[in-house]
């Protein structure tokens, strides 16, 4: 028969203070009060655990302004730069950017790259690589600063392995690749992610501090879908979740690379409607020169926008009468359409029954939903971002506690 044995009086405190900052983490920042009820521990114990993080350097607590609250509003706790450092990376077909952020959210130095067309594979990781050795000497981190590192990709990625589950549009582009020098560079754990995936996290971030139910829709060449709600990521089974652009708009349409027949993106997508302007003989080079002759007025390409845009919002439709969400967020190189996109998902959504209608609007942080999304996963799956954490000792005062003692969820 099994003993059971008892925790220590010092493991239960660690645990308890893996969960505070636990909280800190996911939540950027908590007042006293809020730690209290979210910890379900009482306040004498919350605030000596609080006494021995800020010892330790790891947390401050500040002020909020009163501008728009009588009386003085209570101080809020935030982990700070000694408790860690977060790298974040976004690899799209003509960029390379890569942000460091505190744990408390804030981000402390960001870097754009152009990435030259026609680029190798490998040309392309070594422009990754130094563009994060730039941007954390911009932040004057530590290399023992950092917890971990999140890296966005275009394509499907296989949860449990970080493997593209189809060649994204980079080719000769491998994310366990990437993640694993990265992981082997600054020996920290590295995770690859889907774009959509990370924009909706982002978004849902950026819009409450404890996140939103929220669908982040990108439409760009091709069109993905990231579910973001209670502030995680929904990635499916296998990790396919999000694939709005391969649901079917026409049965008899053209002949989709993922091997059915008019599939959303090839109407939605810029991909999709350069190729049918080309069929009938309007040969435009890029999704810039299409999204300024739409805005001119061209009426062969205001026929194929309009076209693509009211299937898009039709599955939109679908989708929110499916999960119901707070908000629908429309991220990617379209959204410059500006009310030739949004206006069509604006009215499909009008008629959705049931409920207050859905919030639709373009995203906040543009063209940095998926970079932040990626700095907001190594704060919140602090789960998959621990193997550099330890519980802080004499001689190594400066590392984050136990994260390993808050169960994965
Ligand atoms: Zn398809």
């Amino acid at each position: 028969m099994q003993r059971r044995v008892q925790p220590t009086s010092e493991a239960i405190r660690a645990g308890n203070r893996a969960r505070v900052v636990d909280i800190l983490r996911r939540s950027g920042s908590a007042t006293r009060a809020e730690l209290i009820v979210r910890t379900g521990l009482s306040r004498a114990t919350v605030s000596s655990l609080i006494g021995e993080l800020a010892d330790r350097g790891l947390v401050s607590e500040y002020s909020q302004s009163a501008v728009d609250s009588p009386g003085r509003p209570p101080s809020r706790l935030a982990l700070n730069r000694a408790a860690g450092l977060a790298i974040a990376v976004d690899v799209g077909v003509r960029h390379v950017a890569v942000a460091v952020g505190d744990l408390s959210r804030s981000v402390l130095a960001e870097r754009w790259v152009p990435l030259p067309q026609g680029h190798s594979a490998e040309r392309g990781m070594h422009i990754v690589m130094r563009s994060i050795e730039t941007t954390l000497a911009e932040a004057e981190a530590d290399r023992d600063q950092i917890v971990g590192a999140a890296i966005s990709i275009a394509a499907p990625i296989a949860p449990d392995s970080g493997r593209l589950l189809v060649p994204g549009v980079l080719p000769g582009w491998n994310g366990p690749a990437l993640a694993e020098q990265i992981g082997r560079t600054w020996g920290i754990p590295a995770a690859v992610e889907n774009d959509a995936n990370l924009g909706a996290l982002g978004e849902s971030v950026a819009a409450t501090p404890h996140g939103q139910d929220l669908l982040y829709v990108k439409v760009a060449s091709r069109v993905g879908l990231g579910i973001a709600f209670g502030s995680g990521i929904y990635r499916g089974r296998d990790g396919y979740a999000g694939e709005i652009g391969h649901v079917t708009s026409d049965p008899d349409g053209p002949q989709c690379w993922c091997g059915r027949r008019g599939c959303l993106e090839l109407y939605a997508g810029a991909e999709g409607m350069l190729a049918r302007l080309g069929a009938r003989g309007i040969r435009i080079d890029d999704v810039n020169e299409l999204i300024l002759r739409a805005q001119a007025g061209d009426a062969d390409v205001l026929a194929v926008v309009g076209d693509g845009t009211r299937r898009l919002a039709r599955a939109l439709g679908a989708l929110a009468l499916v999960l119901n969400p707070s908000v629908i967020a429309l991220g990617g190189e379209l959204t410059a359409l500006g009310p030739l996109l949004l206006d069509p998902v604006h009215a499909e959504l009008a008629t959705v029954p049931f409920g207050a209608p859905v919030a639709v609007r373009a995203s906040a942080l543009g063209p940095r939903a998926s970079l932040m999304g990626a700095l907001a996963l190594v704060l919140s799956e602090s789960n998959r971002f621990t193997d550099q954490s330890c519980v802080p000792t004499s001689s190594n005062p400066g590392r984050i506690a136990a994260f390993d003692a808050v169960p994965a969820r």
